[in-house]
C-alpha cells in the first residue's frame, strides 16, 4: 500500500518512501519548558505521535527524536528580547534551569496521561551546547557567518535556496524586518546563531565560552571585555534542533514535524544552517500540524484562554478525550477547541469503551489470552479484511483520522463481522489511536464536600416545593464543577464526575 503525506516543502501530498527500508527516522520540534504545556503544544504533539504509531502499524521500525528547548529561546522570533527561560526564572524566583526542569517534568507527566509514546531520544538543548558550537564552527569556516555586537548571525543571503519551505522571497521575510532599521543584520531574515552575554543579556544566567564549550558558574566574574573575547553567550533557538537532529538521525533524515508557526521563520532557518553545514538534503518529508484554536483564534496567555490536561481532569474528563477530539479533524485543519465539544468526545469516547467491554465480555483475561494466542491475519473473514484494509488505507492517505475513526466506529457498533473479530480489529485499531478502548468506564462517585451537601439540601428542599428553577440553578453550580446529580429512586442525590 501507497503511504502519502502532504509534504510542506513543495506543498503537496506525496508518496512516502523512507531513506533505510522498513526503517523511519523522525524529528519532532519539542516544547519550551518555561510554563506548563497548553492543549495548543499537545495537538502538536499529539501528531508526532500519531504520526509514528501509523507507521508502525503499517511495519516500520521507528526511530524519533523530540528536543526539549531549554535554553536560547527568545520571546521574540526576531532574536530579540528575553530569553523565555530566564524569564520563567524571574517569574517564579528559582534558577532557569529549576524552571525548565519543574516544567520538562510536568510535560513528561502530560504526554503519558495522553497516552503519548515517549520518543527514542529526548535530548535537551542545554546538554548539547558542544554540538551548537560545532555547527556554528563549521559554519564560519564556510563563510555563511558574521559577527555583529551581540552575536554571531547566519547570513541567509549566501544560502540559495532560503524561503523554499515557506515559499517566501527573502525581500518579503516579515521576520526581523521592524527590528532590522535599528539591529546590525545584513538582510532582516538572518537569524542569530549564538547570542553574546551583554546588553540586554548581560544577565544572561545560562552562559559558555564560545571557544572551550564550558559552562560559567558566575556571572558576575566575568567583565564584559572578557565575554566579547571569549564570545561568551548562549545558542539561537534554531541551531539546537539542526545540530540535535542530525546527531542522533544523520545529515539527511526521513521526517520533520512541527506546528504550521515554524514554518515561516524556525523551519526555514534550520534548513539553512543544516544544509549550509553538510551540503546534503537535510529532511525528506515537513508534516505540519495546524493550530488547535479558541474562539476561531489564537490561545494566549493575556487572553487567559489557554488550557492545560490539568483542566481538562479537573473538570472530570478523561484526557483521552482529548486525543479522540483532536483525531475527529484532519490535522492540517484548524480544529477550534470548546469544553461542549471536548464534553461530546469525552461521550463518544465512553459510548466505545462500553461497547468494547460488552462486546468482550466479563472475562478479559481469558479473552486476552485467545486474542494474544491468535496471529492477526489469519482466519479474518473477507469483511474484517476489507475493514482493516479501509483502516490501513485512511491512515495511509496522509494520516486521515476521521475517516480511521468512522471505520472503527462502523467495526465497533456494527454488525457481520464476529466479535473476535471485532475485539482483534479494534485492538489493533487502537494501537494507531491509543485511546484505551479495553479500558472499563467506570462512573466516579463523588463524597460531597460541606459546601456541595449544603446545596444538595437546599436542592432538596426546592424540589420538595416544586421550585424546580432553583432546583436547575443548583445542578448548573455542580455542573460548573464538572459534576452531574443523579436523582435516585431513593430521593438520595448521587454526585458524579459529569461526563
Ligand atoms: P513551543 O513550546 O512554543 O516551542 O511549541 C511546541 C510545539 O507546539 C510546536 O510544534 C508549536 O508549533 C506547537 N504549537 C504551539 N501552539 C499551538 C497551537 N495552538 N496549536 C497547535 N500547535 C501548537
Ligand atoms: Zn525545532
Amino acid at each position: 500500500m501507497l503511504i502519502r503525506f502532504f509534504n510542506s516543502l513543495g506543498r503537496k501530498k506525496e508518496v512516502f518512501e523512507p531513506l533505510e527500508k522498513d526503517r523511519v527516522k523522525i524529528y519532532s520540534c519539542g516544547p519550551t519548558v518555561y510554563a506548563s504545556p497548553h492543549i495548543g503544544n499537545f495537538r502538536a504533539f499529539i501528531f508526532a505521535d500519531l504520526l509514528r504509531r501509523s507507521l508502525e502499524f503499517l511495519g516500520f521500525t521507528v526511530e524519533s527524536v523530540m528536543n526539549i528547548t531549554d535554553v536560547g529561546h527568545l520571546v521574540s522570533d526576531s532574536d530579540s528580547g528575553e530569553d523565555k527561560l530566564e524569564k520563567g526564572a524571574a517569574r517564579e524566583g528559582i534558577s532557569p534551569l529549576a524552571i525548565a526542569r519543574k516544567y520538562e517534568k510536568e510535560f513528561l507527566d502530560d504526554l503519558e496521561k495522553l497516552n503519548i509514546e515517549k520518543p527514542t531520544y529526548l535530548p535537551r538543548a542545554s546538554e548539547h551546547i558542544a554540538e551548537q558550537i560545532e555547527l556554528i564552527k563549521k559554519l564560519e569556516k564556510k563563510g555563511f557567518t558574521y559577527e555583529t555586537s551581540d552575536g554571531i548571525y547566519f547570513d541567509t543571503s549566501k544560502f540559495e535556496n532560503y524561503g523554499a519551505l515557506s515559499g517566501q522571497k527573502i525581500e518579503d521575510k516579515e521576520a526581523g524586518a521592524r527590528v532590522a532599521v535599528k539591529s546590525e543584520k545584513r538582510n532582516p531574515a538572518d537569524f542569530a546563531l549564538w547570542k553574546f552575554c551583554v546588553g540586554e543579556n548581560e544577565n544572561h544566567i545560562l552562559c559558555w565560552n564560545f571557544e572551550t564549550g564550558k559552562q560559567l558558574s558566575d556571572k558576575n566574574l566575568r567583565s564584559e571585555t572578557e565575554t566579547r573575547k571569549a564570545k561568551i553567550g548562549f545558542p539561537g533557538w534554531h541551531i539546537e534542533c539542526s545540530a540535535m537532529s542530525m546527531k542522533y538521525l544523520g545529515a539527511t533524515f526521513d521526517i520533520h514535524t512541527g506546528g504550521v508557526d515554524h514554518i515561516p521563520v524556525h523551519h526555514e532557518n534550520e534548513i539553512a544552517q543544516s544544509e549550509a553545514a553538510t551540503d546534503q538534503r537535510f529532511v525528506n518529508f515537513w508534516l505540519h500540524n495546524e493550530f488547535l484554536t479558541i474562539d476561531g483564534g489564537k490561545m494566549s496567555k493575556s487572553l487567559g484562554n489557554l488550557f492545560t490536561i490539568e483542566d481538562i481532569k479537573a473538570k472530570g474528563i478523561d484526557p483521552l478525550a482529548f486525543r479522540l477530539f483532536c483525531f475527529g479533524t484532519h490535522y492540517r485543519q484548524k480544529l477550534n477547541f470548546t469544553w461542549e465539544a471536548l464534553s461530546s468526545a469525552n461521550n463518544r469516547l465512553k459510548r466505545m469503551r462500553n461497547d468494547f467491554a460488552k462486546k468482550i465480555g466479563a472475562d478479559t483475561s481469558q479473552i486476552f489470552e485467545i486474542t494474544k494466542n491468535k496471529s492477526f491475519e489469519t482466519d479474518l473473514g473477507n469483511l474484517a479484511r476489507t475493514y482493516k484494509l479501509d483502516f490501513s488505507s485512511a491512515i495511509s492517505d496522509d494520516l486521515n483520522t476521521p475517516r480511521a475513526l468512522a471505520i472503527l466506529e462502523e467495526v465497533l457498533f456494527g454488525e457481520g463481522i464476529s466479535q473476535d473479530e471485532q475485539r482483534r480489529l479494534v485492538r489493533e485499531f487502537d494501537k494507531v489511536l491509543g485511546l484505551n478502548l479495553d479500558q472499563p468506564v467506570v462512573e466516579e462517585k463523588i463524597e460531597p464536600n460541606q459546601e456541595q451537601q449544603k446545596l444538595l439540601a437546599e436542592r432538596a428542599a426546592a424540589r420538595a416545593e416544586k421550585d424546580f428553577a432553583k432546583s436547575d440553578e443548583i445542578r448548573a453550580k455542580f455542573a460548573e464543577m464538572g459534576l452531574e446529580i443523579e436523582d435516585a429512586k431513593s430521593g438520595k442525590q448521587i454526585v458524579k464526575k459529569k461526563n
